[in-house]
């Protein structure tokens, strides 16, 4: 079966799907997006997405492409056209096209908008989960605006690379104070010794992950107890637990950090229980 793309206000093969060379957001990285888990054909907490991304575009000054319920629309049709049960859904919106200049178009110009699909092996998913991650820690190095949903995202591609080249999966930023940030592509938690889940607060330093934010309902309805604040990679390594989220994969335990074991270096009971109740507390639509 051929993946199907939407694209500037049609679906298109992906093989054919293009876009102009003077999109902004190719030369420039002008442009946001949003990655959202689907799950039963399903999307997951799309409201929440949806509010992010408006706040994205607001901050960088470009205009919503289209409706709120159209562009939901074409995200739902996107995923049933490429039959996704459980994978995720892309959405990218870019300034749009115009000539090479790095101020704003004097004119204003249309947006581009491009959502595609994809399935992920759910199986392979859980296994990971089960095994647990390694993750590197790595000096900070990005724009302050980290909490705008971005598409410049070289920093993290390298932070990644870097993870890949020492077998980890995932490398947590640590910033001038000596705390950690967050991941290249997720949020980081830890669990003191004590039982609590620790996360840096949303306020400076990291982008506001959906799943982070059902997280935190997750775990009051659970009645666990969370610390939003800055935690160092030594308090990182003496941890209970850690783990990392994202909406591509929930709650994903972290078994190693530069090598060293969390604990007994398996994924640790508070971040087990917090994947398998994730979903209770998720809005699907
Ligand atoms: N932080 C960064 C830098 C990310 O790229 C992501 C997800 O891609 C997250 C955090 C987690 O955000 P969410 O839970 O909304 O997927």
């Amino acid at each position: 079966m051929s993946r199907i793309a939407y694209v500037n206000g049609r679906y298109r093969d992906i093989r054919d799907a293009s876009v102009n060379i003077e999109d902004r957001g190719y030369q420039f990285s002008d442009g946001v997006y949003e990655v959202c888990e689907v799950r039963g054909g399903k999307i997951v907490d799309l409201p929440r997405h949806m509010t992010r991304l408006q706040r994205s575009l607001r901050e960088l000054q470009i205009a919503m492409p289209m409706q709120l319920t159209s562009l939901e629309a074409v995200i739902h049709e996107v995923t049933r056209r490429n039959r996704v049960t459980y994978g995720i859904v892309y959405l990218q919106v870019t300034r749009g096209v115009a000539r090479r200049d790095h101020a704003f178009p004097a004119q204003a110009v249309r947006p581009a908008v491009v959502v595609t699909a994809r399935s992920l092996n759910f199986d392979k998913n859980q296994e990971t989960a089960a095994r647990g991650i390694g993750v590197i820690t790595i000096p900070e190095n990005r724009w302050p605006r980290v909490d705008i949903k971005s598409v410049a995202l070289l920093p993290n591609v390298l932070a990644k690379q870097q993870a890949r080249e020492k077998g980890a999966y995932e490398a947590w930023f640590v910033d001038s104070d000596g705390h950690v940030t967050e991941g290249a592509s997720s949020n980081a938690w830890i669990v003191t010794g004590d039982g609590k889940v620790v996360t840096r607060s949303a306020d400076q330093g990291i982008l506001a992950g959906v799943t982070r934010a059902v997280l935190r309902d997750v775990i009051a309805s659970l009645q666990m107890s969370l610390e939003e604040r800055p935690f160092t990679p030594a308090e990182a390594y003496g941890a209970a637990e850690a783990f990392v989220t994202a909406s591509s994969q929930i709650v994903m335990p972290v078994v190693t950090i530069d090598s060293r074991p969390v604990a007994d270096g398996k994924p640790g009971p508070v971040a087990t229980r917090l994947r398998e109740q994730f979903h209770r507390f998720s809005a699907f639509s």
